[in-house]
């Protein structure tokens, strides 16, 4: 522990020395693996002992361009080095362009700016709110919004109030009222839940990732959408995990010809390099947000402003979309043929894929996650067996399928 009080000399400490400084110093409310990171680059990171990984997590989506993409950091150093922040008490240069692009980019009228995942949830869940109120004639106090069991939307009180996973609710009580929880998947619940006239909204992740990439039916969101507008809810798709070219689409709806009515956006929406995100709607439901209502001190910086129009023009210049369809489908097969009694089920769309892990001799997904470290690639258990796999969508097809040989030693190993 000498360390922790002399050098602190960032260059000569081991990896060792860098965890037990977040151990000693940091509050424990993760659990990472034990690997140390340093530099990035495309589809793969490098600790600080030099040891290079392919990254199969892509800081859970929001790494889809790749690490560094220099054409983002230029964004970013550029926008730095001129004017970084204005708050909103003043216009700025970047916002008004970048509010026209990324409306024109997803086809809505109006885009409200914010910067984490969980940011851009508590604003459409306000935003929804007030609609309701506004033009659908809910009374005061009584607007519902409906989700789903087992979602995730983030870890605000209001975000948590709506999960059913205990360990992001228990002990954080009381909780915020107003929602109806129904299973996910399960359209003869939504239609159930949709009799109650105080039914603002149906917030929905089209995939659930944090669940452990379970995918819904063919069919299922477009017809949760009908009931919605059958019913005069709007229909709210979180697609802060699943945006952004990550499920072989820009926008995982997308498969099903879905609109959201409110979309929102986040992780990706800067290629990880700052944290951005996004609420788009119509004007019909915007407006209904008049000033002082909502805000955020650095939502629509200028910085971030300049780094998502920059994250969003590599997405359709680098034609990551059906880069991710074509490579999903090469993952999902190559996957399948690996013959382990451990490798129960593999799932997934694009490139936002998972295995679930039968344990073997008492050994789980985390024991697996720690050998193909090992190996050279990274990855996280979610949720106790399940091994979710993302890399950055700028990885190549024979970078694919080396990375998959190694999973494939990896698993083996348990043999
Ligand atoms: N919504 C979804 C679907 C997510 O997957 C996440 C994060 O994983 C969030 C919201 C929260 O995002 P943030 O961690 O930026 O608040």
């Amino acid at each position: 522990m000498n360390l922790l009080k002399n050098s602190l000399k960032r260059e000569t400490m081991t990896s060792k020395d860098l965890m037990q400084l977040e151990e000693k110093y940091g509050a424990h409310n993760y659990h990472p693996l034990p690997v140390v990171l340093a530099r990035g680059e495309g589809p793969f990171m490098w600790d600080v002992e030099g040891n290079k990984y392919f990254d199969f997590l892509s800081a859970y989506s929001a790494v889809n361009q790749g690490h560094c993409h220099p054409k983002i950091i230029k964004a970013l150093t550029d926008q730095a080095n001129t004017l970084t922040l204005t708050s909103r008490a003043f216009y700025n240069d970047a916002l008004g362009p970048y509010e026209k692009f990324v409306t024109e980019y997803f086809g809505y009228d109006k885009i409200l700016p914010m910067n984490t995942g969980a940011e851009g949830d508590e604003t459409a869940l306000k935003l929804c709110r007030k609609w309701a109120y506004e033009k659908k004639g809910v009374p005061e106090n009584q607007a519902k919004i409906i989700v789903c069991e087992n979602n995730f939307h983030g870890r605000t009180i209001t975000v948590i109030s709506m999960s059913t996973d205990p360990d992001a609710r228990n002990g954080f009580g009381p909780y915020t009222p107003g929602f109806i929880t129904i299973p996910y998947n399960d359209l003869n619940a939504l239609s159930d839940a949709l009799n109650d006239p105080n039914v603002a909204g149906f917030l929905v992740e089209p995939i659930q990732g944090e669940a452990g990439v379970f995918v819904p039916d063919d069919g299922y969101l477009k017809m949760a959408y009908q009931m919605c507008r059958d019913h005069n809810v709007l229909f709210i798709a979180d697609e802060v995990q699943t945006g952004i070219a990550r499920t072989g689409k820009l926008l995982a709806c997308d498969h099903e010809g879905v609109r959201p009515d409110i979309l929102i956006l986040g992780k990706a929406l800067s290629g990880g390099v700052y944290p951005v995100s996004a609420v788009l709607a119509d004007d019909d439901i915007m407006l209904c947000i008049k000033p002082g209502e909502h805000g955020s001190t650095f939502g629509g910086n200028p910085v971030a402003s300049e780094v998502a129009v920059a994250a969003l023009e590599v997405i359709r210049d680098e034609k990551l979309a059906e880069r991710a369809e074509e490579l999903g489908k090469i993952f999902r097969d190559e996957m399948r043929k690996i013959d382990s009694p451990m490798i129960e089920l593999v799932r997934g769309k694009g490139l936002l894929n998972a295995v679930v892990i039968k344990p073997k001799n008492g050994k789980e997904a985390w024991d697996v996650c720690l050998e193909m470290a090992k190996n050279g690639v990274l990855a996280k258990p979610t949720h106790g067996h399940i091994i979710r796999f993302a890399p950055p969508l700028v990885i190549s097809e024979d970078e694919l399928r080396e990375a998959i040989r190694l999973i494939e030693k990896s698993i083996k190993s348990f043999d």
